[in-house]
Protein backbone atom coordinates (compact mmCIF):
# COMPACT_ATOMS: atom_id res chain seq x y z
CA UNK A 1 0.00 0.00 0.00
CA UNK A 2 1.68 3.37 -1.05
CA UNK A 3 0.12 6.58 -0.77
CA UNK A 4 0.86 9.16 -3.20
CA UNK A 5 2.12 12.96 -2.32
CA UNK A 6 1.06 15.57 -4.60
CA UNK A 7 4.76 17.45 -5.11
CA UNK A 8 4.71 19.72 -7.98
CA UNK A 9 4.95 22.75 -4.90
CA UNK A 10 4.61 23.67 -1.26
CA UNK A 11 5.09 21.56 1.87
CA UNK A 12 4.94 17.99 0.82
CA UNK A 13 8.34 17.08 2.43
CA UNK A 14 6.49 17.60 5.55
CA UNK A 15 3.79 14.86 4.51
CA UNK A 16 6.47 12.27 4.02
CA UNK A 17 7.96 12.48 7.40
CA UNK A 18 4.20 11.68 8.90
CA UNK A 19 3.77 8.79 6.51
CA UNK A 20 7.71 7.76 7.66
CA UNK A 21 7.02 7.86 11.27
CA UNK A 22 3.69 5.52 10.40
CA UNK A 23 5.94 3.26 8.61
CA UNK A 24 3.56 3.75 5.10
CA UNK A 25 5.36 3.72 2.06
CA UNK A 26 4.63 7.11 0.24
CA UNK A 27 5.41 8.51 -3.74
CA UNK A 28 6.06 11.78 -4.65
CA UNK A 29 3.49 11.97 -7.60
CA UNK A 30 4.42 14.93 -10.54
CA UNK A 31 3.02 13.09 -13.35
CA UNK A 32 -0.08 11.50 -14.51
CA UNK A 33 1.14 8.32 -15.02
CA UNK A 34 2.66 7.41 -11.62
CA UNK A 35 -0.81 7.97 -10.25
CA UNK A 36 -1.58 4.69 -11.16
CA UNK A 37 1.01 3.70 -8.42
CA UNK A 38 -0.98 4.70 -5.51
CA UNK A 39 -3.92 3.91 -3.33
CA UNK A 40 -4.65 7.64 -2.21
CA UNK A 41 -3.21 11.14 -2.63
CA UNK A 42 -2.30 14.35 -0.07
CA UNK A 43 -2.32 17.23 -1.57
CA UNK A 44 0.04 19.57 0.38
CA UNK A 45 -0.01 23.29 1.61
CA UNK A 46 1.74 26.01 -0.01
CA UNK A 47 0.42 28.38 -2.79
CA UNK A 48 -3.20 27.12 -4.34
CA UNK A 49 -2.82 29.54 -7.36
CA UNK A 50 0.22 28.34 -8.36
CA UNK A 51 -0.37 24.07 -7.95
CA UNK A 52 -3.42 24.80 -9.89
CA UNK A 53 -1.56 26.17 -12.51
CA UNK A 54 0.55 23.26 -12.38
CA UNK A 55 -1.88 21.01 -12.09
CA UNK A 56 -3.39 21.95 -15.62
CA UNK A 57 0.03 21.85 -17.38
CA UNK A 58 0.59 18.37 -16.06
CA UNK A 59 -2.60 16.85 -17.02
CA UNK A 60 -3.15 15.86 -13.35
CA UNK A 61 -6.46 18.65 -13.12
CA UNK A 62 -8.31 15.82 -14.86
CA UNK A 63 -6.66 12.66 -13.86
CA UNK A 64 -6.92 13.61 -9.67
CA UNK A 65 -10.59 14.39 -10.15
CA UNK A 66 -11.08 10.65 -12.03
CA UNK A 67 -9.30 9.10 -9.71
CA UNK A 68 -11.09 10.82 -6.88
CA UNK A 69 -14.26 10.08 -8.51
CA UNK A 70 -13.34 6.18 -8.24
CA UNK A 71 -13.02 6.44 -4.84
CA UNK A 72 -9.41 7.29 -4.23
CA UNK A 73 -8.88 8.32 -1.01
CA UNK A 74 -7.72 12.15 -0.97
CA UNK A 75 -6.24 14.23 1.80
CA UNK A 76 -5.37 18.00 1.21
CA UNK A 77 -3.82 20.67 4.06
CA UNK A 78 -4.76 24.30 3.55
CA UNK A 79 -3.89 25.43 -0.16
CA UNK A 80 -5.01 21.06 -0.18
CA UNK A 81 -7.80 22.05 0.83
CA UNK A 82 -8.70 24.72 -0.93
CA UNK A 83 -7.81 22.45 -4.12
CA UNK A 84 -10.47 19.62 -3.19
CA UNK A 85 -13.28 22.75 -2.61
CA UNK A 86 -16.36 22.84 -4.51
CA UNK A 87 -16.35 26.91 -4.45
CA UNK A 88 -13.24 29.25 -3.78
CA UNK A 89 -13.26 32.83 -3.21
CA UNK A 90 -10.83 35.40 -2.03
CA UNK A 91 -10.22 35.57 -5.13
CA UNK A 92 -12.36 33.14 -7.08
CA UNK A 93 -10.37 30.32 -8.31
CA UNK A 94 -10.99 26.73 -10.22
CA UNK A 95 -10.58 23.71 -7.81
CA UNK A 96 -10.60 20.23 -8.26
CA UNK A 97 -14.45 20.38 -6.39
CA UNK A 98 -14.62 16.90 -4.77
CA UNK A 99 -15.75 18.35 -1.48
CA UNK A 100 -19.15 19.94 -1.17
CA UNK A 101 -17.20 23.02 1.06
CA UNK A 102 -16.48 26.89 0.31
CA UNK A 103 -13.48 27.98 1.62
CA UNK A 104 -12.35 31.60 1.27
CA UNK A 105 -8.51 32.00 1.27
CA UNK A 106 -6.27 33.72 3.45
CA UNK A 107 -9.69 34.17 5.88
CA UNK A 108 -7.64 35.01 9.27
CA UNK A 109 -6.87 38.46 7.96
CA UNK A 110 -2.74 39.50 8.61
CA UNK A 111 -2.81 39.44 12.15
CA UNK A 112 -3.85 35.79 12.72
CA UNK A 113 -2.22 34.63 9.42
CA UNK A 114 0.20 32.47 11.44
CA UNK A 115 -0.71 30.75 14.80
CA UNK A 116 -0.21 27.75 17.13
CA UNK A 117 -3.20 26.75 18.39
CA UNK A 118 -5.16 24.13 20.26
CA UNK A 119 -8.04 23.03 18.46
CA UNK A 120 -10.53 20.09 19.42
CA UNK A 121 -11.65 16.29 17.76
CA UNK A 122 -12.94 13.71 18.64
CA UNK A 123 -10.28 12.17 17.73
CA UNK A 124 -8.19 13.72 19.84
CA UNK A 125 -8.64 16.45 22.26
CA UNK A 126 -6.63 19.02 22.16
CA UNK A 127 -5.26 18.83 19.10
CA UNK A 128 -2.68 20.83 17.87
CA UNK A 129 -2.82 23.15 15.15
CA UNK A 130 -0.82 24.81 13.02
CA UNK A 131 -2.04 27.67 11.07
CA UNK A 132 -0.11 29.61 7.80
CA UNK A 133 -2.50 31.77 5.79
CA UNK A 134 -5.30 29.80 6.45
CA UNK A 135 -8.83 29.41 4.54
CA UNK A 136 -11.89 29.11 6.21
CA UNK A 137 -14.68 26.33 5.71
CA UNK A 138 -17.73 26.53 4.51
CA UNK A 139 -20.27 23.33 4.80
CA UNK A 140 -22.51 23.07 1.73
CA UNK A 141 -24.10 19.81 2.12
CA UNK A 142 -25.04 17.19 5.27
CA UNK A 143 -22.46 14.58 3.53
CA UNK A 144 -19.87 16.98 5.51
CA UNK A 145 -18.82 15.97 8.81
CA UNK A 146 -16.79 17.96 10.68
CA UNK A 147 -13.51 16.17 12.40
CA UNK A 148 -12.08 18.91 14.17
CA UNK A 149 -12.97 22.54 15.00
CA UNK A 150 -11.15 25.42 16.27
CA UNK A 151 -13.04 28.44 18.01
CA UNK A 152 -16.04 26.67 16.79
CA UNK A 153 -15.45 26.86 13.34
CA UNK A 154 -14.48 23.64 11.50
CA UNK A 155 -10.95 23.37 10.16
CA UNK A 156 -11.15 19.67 9.28
CA UNK A 157 -14.14 18.37 7.58
CA UNK A 158 -14.26 14.73 5.63
CA UNK A 159 -17.20 13.61 2.38
CA UNK A 160 -16.93 10.47 1.89
CA UNK A 161 -13.16 9.18 1.49
CA UNK A 162 -11.91 13.19 0.46
CA UNK A 163 -10.19 15.01 4.16
CA UNK A 164 -10.00 18.65 3.79
CA UNK A 165 -8.07 20.54 7.10
CA UNK A 166 -7.20 24.51 6.73
CA UNK A 167 -3.96 23.71 9.17
CA UNK A 168 -1.12 22.01 9.40
CA UNK A 169 -1.12 18.43 10.76
CA UNK A 170 2.08 17.44 9.12
CA UNK A 171 4.03 20.00 10.33
CA UNK A 172 3.17 19.40 14.28
CA UNK A 173 3.98 15.81 15.45
CA UNK A 174 1.07 14.71 16.06
CA UNK A 175 0.23 12.10 13.53
CA UNK A 176 -3.22 11.31 14.55
CA UNK A 177 -5.20 12.80 11.25
CA UNK A 178 -2.75 10.89 9.05
CA UNK A 179 -3.44 7.71 11.03
CA UNK A 180 -6.83 8.73 10.02
CA UNK A 181 -6.80 8.78 6.83
CA UNK A 182 -4.65 5.95 6.04
CA UNK A 183 -7.43 4.48 7.62
CA UNK A 184 -9.97 5.47 4.54
CA UNK A 185 -8.20 3.33 2.83
CA UNK A 186 -9.37 0.13 4.35
CA UNK A 187 -12.79 1.34 2.87
CA UNK A 188 -11.91 1.16 -0.40
N1 LIG B 1 -2.88 31.05 1.38
C1 LIG B 1 -2.54 29.91 0.60
C2 LIG B 1 -3.45 29.79 -0.62
O1 LIG B 1 -4.40 30.49 -0.72
C3 LIG B 1 -2.60 28.64 1.42
C4 LIG B 1 -1.58 28.69 2.52
C5 LIG B 1 -1.09 27.37 2.95
O2 LIG B 1 -1.20 26.35 2.28
N2 LIG B 1 -0.45 27.39 4.10
O3 LIG B 1 -3.20 28.98 -1.48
Amino acid sequence: MTIGILALQGGYVAHAHMLDALSISWKYIRQVRELAEVRALILPGGESSTMLRLLRETGLFPAIQTAGQRGMPLFGTCAGAILLAKKVYAPEQDSLGMMDIAVKRNAYGRQLASCVAQGSSHLKNPMEMVFIRAPEIEILSSEVQIIAAHEKKPVCVQQGRCLAATFHPELGHDTTLHAYFVGLLGQV
